[in-house]
């Protein structure tokens, strides 16, 4: 009972503490958007990093920027920069650690609000990465410096990184700060991406992603004499006509124990990427004419996301056995299955100290019952799952998902309140082993 009754205590000083910095969150939110980290190409990282750094240091972080030099997009140009701080407490105990990406999607057209002002209207800051995800940055910023003001002896240390490239893979920054060490689960223990899930949703993971490339072909001739070639295009049609038929209904029959939002997901899907066949697009200002030919090769790129339930090797397997029987009817069917990449699907255990951590911070913060989801496409976790072999790891923080990507993004300032609250609650009790 004593401790209940000290807990609580703790969780009022917080929540008065995180509270009182209502305009500080604001204006560290309106930073963060102001600088236009739009990637591709990549772009401020390194004055984002400084921003952060110089902004953590004041609380006793200890600061580490680290470039990922040579890996996709890195250049002198552009170069990915990532940045870590991390504070020790003093005494022994786990590491919590926030992770947000500092990398922004292209604007898009139809704002109403400048993208890269940070405009406060009725409640909400706009912006793009408002949402996905310097509200959350900026929350799990003001949960830490308002913990480590109260309790600045704290078990344990607390990190906050900043990391690059995470809308095009992570390979400059979780995946590569992974392969350096800082996801080991030696040295980190409870991970929360503020991804925007919704202040009362934990994302304990998501669908697994295979994207391939299908090949067809053909042989080539007049197109005044098509049958004296063999047209790639009509071969890749049999493969849409065999997908349409057969593929796309026992997808859909496949549903998932896992809770993926939205529902429409929550079972496996396939998007077919792009689709090429025949002769190469014109270059833009071009006025002449096609020429008269047969295709003689067709492409098309599919992503496929699966669940947990299925292995990566049957999700192979169904496109390659489409193939085949493709093929057995089809007289002239030659294929190519080329696998480009593949993502394993990933579920925390709702048993995990960081997901019952968040729980409790969710219904002392909010006064409401935390919901479990699953994101239907990857984020980060893969890497630190992986890579970093380190399992205890969700995503949380503010913002509508639905909203991430979109003209006129943005986040609540009181979503970004209560979700801070819930941090640091879930910090204190992970740093004090009660989860
Ligand atoms: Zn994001």
């Amino acid at each position: 009972m004593a401790q209940a009754v000290d807990q609580s205590d703790r969780q009022q000083a917080l929540s008065r503490e995180i509270a009182a910095r209502r305009d500080d969150l604001v204006a560290l939110t309106q930073d963060l958007i102001r600088i236009p980290t739009l990637n591709p190409p990549g772009e401020f990282y390194r004055d984002i990093c400084e921003y952060l750094a110089r902004r953590l240091e004041k609380s006793g972080f200890a600061i580490e920027l680290l470039r990922a030099i040579g890996t996709p997009g890195d250049s002198e140009r552009h170069p990915r920069w990532n940045v870590i701080a991390r504070r020790e407490g003093g005494r022994s105990g786990p590491c919590v650690h926030f992770n947000s990406h500092i990398d922004v999607v292209e604007t898009g057209a139809g704002w109403t609000f400048d993208p890269f002002a940070g405009t406060v209207a009725d409640s909400r800051i706009y912006g793009r990465g408002a949402c996905d995800m310097k509200g959350g940055l900026a929350a799990s910023i003001i949960a830490a410096e308002a913990y480590v003001a109260l309790w600045p002896d704290h078990p344990g240390a607390i990190e906050i990184s900043g990391t690059a490239d995470e809308e095009t893979g992570g390979y400059g920054g979780v995946a590569w700060l992974a392969e350096q060490g800082y996801f080991s689960p030696e040295r980190v223990q409870h991970v929360i991406i503020p991804e925007p899930l919704n202040k009362d949703r934990i994302c304990l993971g998501h669908r697994g992603v295979m994207w391939a490339q299908i090949s067809t072909h053909g042989r080539i001739a007049h197109g005044s004499m098509p049958f004296l070639g063999d047209c790639a295009v009509r071969h890749m049609g049999a493969v849409i006509s065999e997908m349409e038929n057969s593929l796309f209904p026992a997808l859909a029959k496949k549903r998932t124990a896992m809770p993926v939002v939205p529902d429409g997901a929550r079972q496996s899907t396939m998007n077919i990427n792009s689709l090429h066949g025949g002769q190469t697009e014109p270059e833009a200002g071009f006025t002449g004419f096609p020429s008269a030919c047969v295709p003689d090769r067709a492409r098309m790129v599919i992503d496929r996301r699966y669940l947990i339930e299925e292995q990566a090797d049957e999700v192979r397997e169904e496109i390659v056995a489409l193939l085949e029987r493709v093929k057995a009817e089809r007289p002239g069917f030659r294929y190519d299955f080329e696998e480009l990449w593949q993502v394993s699907p990933t579920m925390t255990s709702v048993e995990s100290p960081v997901v019952k951590a968040v729980e409790r911070g969710i219904r002392s913060a909010l006064s409401c019952e935390p919901v479990h989801v699953v994101s239907p496409g990857t984020y980060d976790q893969k890497h630190i799952d992986r890579i970093g072999r380190l399992k205890d790891c969700i995503a949380y923080g503010p913002g509508i998902l639905d909203l991430a990507h979109q003209p006129d993004e943005y986040v609540g300032i009181d979503d970004m309140i209560d979700s801070a609250k819930v941090m640091a609650f879930a910090v204190d009790d992970l740093l004090h082993g009660r989860a």
